[in-house]
């Protein structure tokens, strides 16, 4: 169950500044595509992310895409915001962040892995012995075999808050 807690549930990831993220001792973030750094409804309507991500950046956090959708769902997704990615990552395998982390040359006690799911974005991140950050879904549509899993994700979810006392934010 440890391998699926994250560190911090945060409804909505633009609430966190880069100030924030260098008090962590973050200098690498790497981001889940599908729902966390876009809504799949509503891909294009993303200018508060863009804002955010320019913010980072700025303070020299490098944020990079990590997912497990093709290179062509990817690409053309994460080009407004002129960041690197990794497609096909085979979350939660290790697979694709370990390639994203050696892409850019982060270390992992100063990276942090943000997702909108337990066993796919968080997972990886625990595995990888990096910190997470579980955000809520962007959107409201789904692929059919997520919203399966998100069933049975928010079970998990609610025994680990009652577990470990975590609390939205
Ligand atoms: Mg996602």
């Amino acid at each position: 169950m440890k391998l699926l807690k994250p560190m911090w549930l945060v409804k909505d990831i633009v609430t966190l500044t880069p100030e924030d993220f260098q008090k962590l001792g973050v200098r690498t973030i790497f981001i889940d595509v599908d729902n966390t750094l876009i809504a799949l409804d509503n891909p294009f309507h993303n200018q508060d992310m863009q804002t955010w991500v320019k913010a980072l950046q700025a303070k020299h956090i490098e944020v990079v895409a990590l997912s497990n959708n093709t290179t062509k769902h990817v690409q053309t997704l994460v080009e407004p915001f002129g960041i690197p990615f990794v497609a096909n990552a085979k979350k939660p395998t290790l697979l694709g962040l370990k390639k994203a982390m050696a892409c850019v040359q982060a270390k992992k006690e100063y990276s942090i892995l943000i997702g909108d799911q337990l066993f796919t974005d968080i997972l990886a991140g625990n595995r990888m012995g990096i910190r997470t950050i579980l955000v809520k879904s962007l959107g409201k549509k789904d692929l059919f075999a997520t919203k399966i899993i998100r069933n049975i994700e928010k079970r998990v979810l609610g025994y680990i808050c009652r577990k470990y006392h975590l609390n939205w934010r």
